[in-house]
């Protein structure tokens, strides 16, 4: 099976949910707690696969002398999501950008108060072209993970149609949530239901265009792919798990309501990513053929 065909439905899948997403509280009443709920598991899963799958898999590109390189790009890949993080404050995957009624009631969240008056100073000056470049650098970053992923189980000589499938199931999860908080801040500042359709559509193809930018890069460079590939996988753990973190923190310093069922998400979210090692090659997470394990080699005396 070739990258290309399966990059093509993983694209169309993702763009569909972006555009679902965008439309999701109007589908379903979320409140304040099931979005917090759905955002630990996808935090979940965001870090399990970031740690559980991209960075083994980078290992098993490169190679296990190529170790610095591994962790110099993982932290790349953190030190860059951070930074875009702080310039363009565009991962506003809580709800205060959702109307006031829809944020949570509960008594034991003192902080709600200074939050929301925060949150609506902030969404005033805050200009959502910003958020916009922030949202869609964010999302062509997630394809090339999405491409590098694709072609490392490519590189692996997988033939199962699953090329790439935990960084997929990751994106085709997390990036609802993106376009969640591109419409709400849209609706905020009072856009037309059909721009804000329109920007989401726009925003949710920067993913597929990473994605095959990535792959027609690897092509060209056929010598290097292994290399290439290991190097962007690193980097996207990294910054899958930047990005997940930035999610699962803030709810746990200025909330303590549901701990139990936002614990229960967390951990669900990780086991899928665990589980997702099931579907992949099975040499994905093992070195790759030709690579002694050891450059020490012993020689039996005559
Ligand atoms: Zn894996
Ligand atoms: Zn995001
Ligand atoms: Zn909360």
């Amino acid at each position: 099976m070739s990258s290309f065909p399966v990059l093509t439905v993983y694209c169309l899948l993702i763009v569909a949910a972006s555009l679902l997403g965008g439309r999701l509280p109007s589908l379903v009443k979320l409140d304040h707690k099931r979005m917090q709920i759905l955002i630990s598991f996808v935090g979940g899963l965001m870090l399990g696969i970031g740690l559980l799958h991209m960075l083994p898999h980078a290992v098993s590109q490169l190679g296990a002398n190529q170790i610095d390189r591994v962790v110099v790009s993982m932290m790349l890949g953190i030190v860059v999501m951070f930074f875009l993080l702080r310039i363009f404050h565009f991962h506003h995957h809580d709800p205060e950008h959702l109307p006031a009624h829809d944020i949570c009631e509960h008594e034991d969240h003192q902080h709600d108060h200074d939050h929301r008056h925060h949150a609506d100073s902030l969404a005033k000056d805050m200009s959502w072209m910003g958020v916009f470049v922030g949202l869609s650098l964010h999302t062509l970053i997630d394809g090339f993970a999405l491409g590098a992923s694709i072609q490392a189980d490519a590189l692996h000589g997988s033939t199962s149609f699953l090329l790439g499938v935990g960084t997929f199931a990751a994106i085709l999860l997390h990036k609802p949530l993106d376009a969640l908080s591109i419409t709400s801040l849209m609706r905020a500042s009072n856009w037309s239901g059909k721009s804000q359709v329109l920007v989401n559509a726009a925003f949710a193809l920067m993913c597929p265009l990473g994605a095959f930018l990535f792959l027609l890069g690897a092509k060209f460079l056929v010598e290097q792919q292994p290399l290439i590939v290991g190097t962007m996988l690193a980097f996207a753990a990294g910054v899958f798990i930047c990005i997940s973190l930035s999610d699962l923190l803030p709810e746990m310093e200025f909330h303590s309501h549901h701990r139990i069922p936002l614990s229960i998400a967390l951990l669900l979210g990780i086991a899928m990513a665990w589980g997702i090692r099931y579907f992949e090659p099975a040499h994905a997470h093992a070195l790759q053929q030709g690579q002694p394990p050891s450059p020490v080699i012993f020689e039996m005396p005559e």
